[in-house]
C-alpha cells in the first residue's frame, strides 16, 4: 500500500506563498484521491504492486490492459508528481541552487535565471492542466519540458529523463489564492522552492539506476 510522502512542514507554514486552504485541499483531498486510486488499481494487480512506482511509470507503454493503464497514468502520476511537488517545498529551504546543480544549470542553460525563464515559459503556456518539469538524464543533463494532466518525463521518456522539479500548473494548485494569474503563483512558488532537496533529487537520478 503506498502512502502519500509526509510534509515536514504544517499546512499554513508556505503563506503568503501558497494559501493554508490550498495546502490542505491540494494534500488532504486531491493527492488523497490519487493514492487511493492507484492503490485501488495496484490491489487488482499484485505482480506491479511489487515494482516501484518509478519502475511502473517508467514502463507504463508496455502494458496491454488499457483500462489499467489509464488507471494508473493517472493515478499512480498524480500519486508520483505530488510527492515530488510537495517534498521539494518548504518554509525554509535553500532558494538558490548551489554546487554541483548549479554549475549544472549554468552549463546547460547559461545561468539560473534563464532556467527560470525557461521554467516559467513551460508552466505558462502548458494549456489547461499540467506540470511544468525540470529533469535529469543519468548522465545529469538538464532539461525542462511540460506534460498535460498526470503525466511526466517518466512515463513519456521510459524513465530516461527523471524529474528532480514539477511545477503544479491544475488550478487546484492556485486558484483559491490567485484565481486566473497562473503566472503570479508560478513565480511565488520560488519564494517556497528548497534546491537543497532537488539536489538531492539531482544526486539520487544520476547516481542510481530506475
Ligand atoms: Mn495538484
Amino acid at each position: 500500500m503506498l502512502k502519500q510522502i509526509e510534509l515536514t512542514y504544517n499546512f499554513n507554514d508556505l503563506e503568503p506563498y501558497i494559501d493554508e486552504l490550498t495546502m490542505i485541499t491540494h494534500y488532504t483531498k486531491h493527492h488523497a484521491a490519487y493514492t487511493t486510486n492507484l492503490n485501488t488499481a495496484l490491489e487488482k494487480t499484485p505482480e506491479l504492486a511489487q515494482k516501484s512506482i518509478e519502475e511502473i511509470l517508467s514502463n507504463l507503454s508496455d502494458l496491454s490492459d488499457e483500462a489499467l493503464k489509464t488507471a494508473l497514468r493517472n493515478n499512480g502520476g498524480g500519486y508520483y508528481n505530488h510527492n515530488l511537488y510537495f517534498s521539494t517545498l518548504s518554509p525554509n529551504g535553500l532558494r538558490h541552487p548551489e554546487g554541483n546543480l548549479l554549475k549544472q544549470i549554468e552549463s546547460d542553460f547559461g545561468s539560473f535565471d534563464n532556467l527560470k525563464e525557461k521554467l516559467n515559459a513551460a508552466a505558462a503556456t502548458r494549456f489547461g492542466s499540467g506540470w511544468a518539469w525540470l529533469s535529469t538524464d543519468k548522465d545529469g543533463k538538464l532539461s525542462v519540458t511540460s506534460s498535460p494532466n498526470q503525466d511526466n518525463p517518466l512515463f513519456e521518456t521510459h524513465g530516461a529523463l527523471v524529474p528532480i522539479l514539477g511545477i503544479d500548473v491544475w488550478e487546484h494548485a492556485y486558484y483559491l489564492k490567485y484565481k486566473n494569474l497562473r503566472v503570479d503563483y508560478i513565480n511565488a512558488l520560488y519564494s517556497v522552492l528548497d534546491w537543497d532537496r532537488i539536489a538531492t533529487y539531482y544526486k539520487e537520478a544520476t547516481t542510481k539506476a530506475l
